[in-house]
Order: structure tokens, then C-alpha cells, then sequence
């Protein structure tokens, strides 16, 4: 008995330590094969709960649900996904030269109500700035440390204390009356009048500029009050702001069809200036088009509100609230 169980043993060893060398590769092979498929379907399963998955199946491509993942925030994403629908205009709004990631909703809001046939761009704008929301409840104080950039607009205001530290007065041949601006605007006005006579032979005069927050009461209670800013919103209250005309073309509403009038809209950000107020962009703004109102940003801003067609609402919305310069740009 004893013989025929160490012959049996024997012939069992010999067996399975020779289909051991033959089955030793396909048998890990097979283990890692069904590892693998584990893996891949857990993947699958995990894809399937994702954001961009989500987003894919609302109708996206692919790649714009990766573009749309990428760029937009948990609580965005979540905020698409809940539309349940595809937004056709959600591509094309991240794309947009002066898209704000925190807007994104609002773009989408905006043109899902819009009845006016906004354009894309139009409608970065209008979000931008703020012309989405009720003006009075979401009135801000303006950020004076801002200095020349501060902002003054129909959503941006002064309180009746703040007074510019530093205001120089016009000299006689630039104005009418005794005025006064901040001296940057006065030594950068010196040369924008030079300058206009010398290539139009029109001579410009200031016909009004700083105006504290008591004197914007009283012009505000003896003008018609579409045109007139409510006190603490004005931006003559910042010092930077003046009101032009020349002693040739002194009506201030035809002043811009005048030879100066258009010398000025091509010429004044050399000087550090800007129309505040330009026509094609009044939609975008409290107030309509002003020929006449001027607006001292300095020449390197200036020079960019003008080059970029843009205005200085939506350059402050951009570039200073958002730091747009340094934004990281999206595949346009
Ligand atoms: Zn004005």
C-alpha cells in the first residue's frame, strides 16, 4: 500500500510540474486579461457619473464637453447639466475675445431671454457690464483707489464726501468760467488743445469738469434728468471727467459731426483720453451718446480702449476687475 501511494504521488508530481511550465504563461496572461476588463469596466462605470459624460450626452462633441469641463467650474457644470439641453451658444461664449469665467451663467441666462437679437458679442458686453442686472440693487461703491481708472457709471458711485486730492485749476484760454480737473487732466489737456488747433484751426474749450457731489444736486434738479447723472454717479465728481466744445462749434450735441468733433474721436487717446460715452456703444451704458464728454484714463489705456473699439466700462469689467490681460486664452 505503502509503495503504490509514493508511485502515485510520483506520476502526480511529474504531471503538474509539467503542465506547470506549460500552463504558467497563458494562465498570467489570462489573470492580467481579466484584471484588465475589471479595471476598464470600473473606469466605464466612473466615466459614466462624470461631469464631462453628462455634458457629452446633452448633445456636445466630445471635445466641447472636455472644452466645457476644462474651463468652467464644478458648480458651472452642474448648472449646464440641470438645463438638460445642449446650449448652442455655450461654445461659442467661452470662445468670445472677452469672455469672463464667472459670467457664464449669465450669458446663458441673457440670451435664453433675450428678445432683441443680441449678437455674441453684444451679449459679452451687456453681461459684462452689468446690463443683465437691476441697476438700483446692484449699485456698488466706486473703487477710488483706482485712481485715473476708478469707475463712475450708472452702477459705480461716489458717496457725497469724496472730493480729488489733487485739483488744478484750467487756464483762461481753455475755459469759459474758472474750472478745475484733476492736474493730470489739465497739463494732458494743455497739449490735446495744442494739437487740435494746430491740424484743425479749431480752438477747444472746457465748458465744464470737476463738479462735487452738492453741485451735481443742482445741476441735476435744473436739467432734464435723461441726460443729467443722479448726484454720486456723475463722473465729473472724479475730477477726471470734462465737458469739450470748441469756440467754433459750441453746441455740444452737433459738436461731434464738426471737423473737431471727429479730429477728437481719432486723435484724443494720444492725449490720455477717450469719448466716455461713444454712439455705436450706448446700449452698453447708462447714458447715450455725449460727443462732448471726455474721459482721462491715461495714454496706455487710451490707447487700447480705442485700438480694441471698446468701451470703458467693458475695459474695466475685463481687464481691472477680471485681469483679463493675464487670463489664460481659450482655443479661438
Ligand atoms: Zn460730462
Amino acid at each position: 500500500m505503502q509503495k503504490r501511494l509514493e508511485h502515485l504521488k510520483r506520476l502526480f508530481g511529474q504531471w503538474t510540474d509539467r503542465d506547470n511550465r506549460w500552463l504558467a504563461v497563458p494562465c498570467t496572461f489570462a489573470a492580467l486579461l481579466v484584471l484588465l476588463v475589471m479595471v476598464k469596466s470600473c473606469q466605464g462605470i466612473v466615466y459614466n457619473f462624470s461631469n464631462e459624460c453628462k455634458i457629452y450626452k446633452l448633445g456636445y462633441p466630445i471635445e466641447d464637453a472636455r472644452t466645457l469641463v476644462a474651463v468652467l467650474s464644478e458648480e458651472q457644470e452642474d448648472s449646464l447639466i440641470a438645463r438638460q439641453e445642449h446650449d448652442t451658444i455655450a461654445i461659442p461664449v467661452i470662445r468670445a475675445r472677452y469672455f469672463i469665467p464667472d459670467n457664464f451663467d449669465r450669458y446663458l441666462a441673457f440670451h435664453k431671454t433675450d428678445t432683441t437679437g443680441a449678437t455674441l458679442d453684444d451679449i459679452i458686453a451687456l453681461v459684462n457690464v452689468g446690463a443683465d442686472q437691476d441697476r438700483v440693487t446692484n449699485s456698488v461703491p466706486s473703487d477710488t483707489s483706482k485712481g485715473t481708472l476708478m469707475l463712475v457709471n450708472g452702477r459705480h458711485y461716489l458717496d457725497e464726501h469724496y472730493t480729488p486730492d489733487n485739483l488744478s485749476t484750467f487756464n483762461k484760454n481753455c475755459c469759459y468760467e474758472n474750472q478745475k480737473a484733476q492736474s493730470a487732466v489739465v497739463d494732458a489737456f494743455v497739449g490735446l488743445q495744442q494739437a487740435c488747433e494746430e491740424q484743425t484751426d479749431a480752438h477747444l474749450m472746457v465748458n465744464s469738469a470737476y463738479r462735487s457731489y452738492q453741485d451735481q444736486i443742482g445741476t441735476y434738479k435744473r436739467n432734464d434728468k435723461r441726460y443729467v447723472a443722479v448726484p454720486g454717479y456723475s463722473e465729473h465728481q472724479t475730477g477726471y471727467a470734462i465737458d469739450v466744445t470748441s469756440l467754433q462749434h459750441p453746441e455740444k450735441w452737433s459738436f461731434g459731426k464738426s471737423k473737431e468733433g471727429v479730429w477728437m474721436r481719432e486723435h484724443c487717446h494720444e492725449y490720455g483720453f477717450i469719448i466716455r460715452y461713444p454712439e455705436k456703444q450706448s446700449h452698453l451704458m447708462a447714458y447715450s451718446y455725449e460727443p462732448w464728454h471726455m474721459r482721462y484714463v491715461g495714454t496706455d489705456v487710451a490707447k487700447r480702449i480705442h485700438d480694441e473699439g471698446i468701451t470703458f466700462d467693458e475695459y474695466y469689467a475685463y481687464y481691472i476687475d477680471y485681469d483679463g490681460a493675464h487670463a489664460k486664452p481659450q482655443s479661438r
